[in-house]
């Protein structure tokens, strides 16, 4: 039950704005929770208004590869990436987080 806690941290984050009624969400593409699983457990603490945008990743890699990451799995709790060039675990610059970009 992961997405309840990083669903409560938004909420809690988001009514730090103030009373609000609508939230706009980047959730990075190499986060260990889905776009819908975010939306849901959200839903089930506050009925605001959800937008959710999946941010493209940027990893930069040892062998010098810059650029989007390969995800090899992804499921409920767990993102596993690697770099497409060299298959080991790159630096995530991009797309390893949630964060709240406004709110109405
Ligand atoms: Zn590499």
């Amino acid at each position: 039950m992961h997405e309840i806690v990083i669903a409560e941290r938004i909420v809690k984050e988001a009514k730090k704005f103030g009373d609000i009624n609508e939230v706009s969400i980047v959730l990075g593409e190499l986060c260990n929770i889905t776009k819908d699983e975010l939306q849901g457990a959200i839903q089930t603490i506050v009925n605001w208004k959800i937008d959710i945008l999946v941010e493209e990743s940027k990893i930069e890699c040892s062998c010098d590869y810059s650029g989007k990451a390969n995800i090899i799995d992804k499921g409920h709790g767990y993102c596993i990436f690697n770099c497409p060039n060299c298959h080991k675990k790159p630096s995530v610059i991009k797309g390893g987080d949630i964060r709240i970009i406004g709110v109405k």
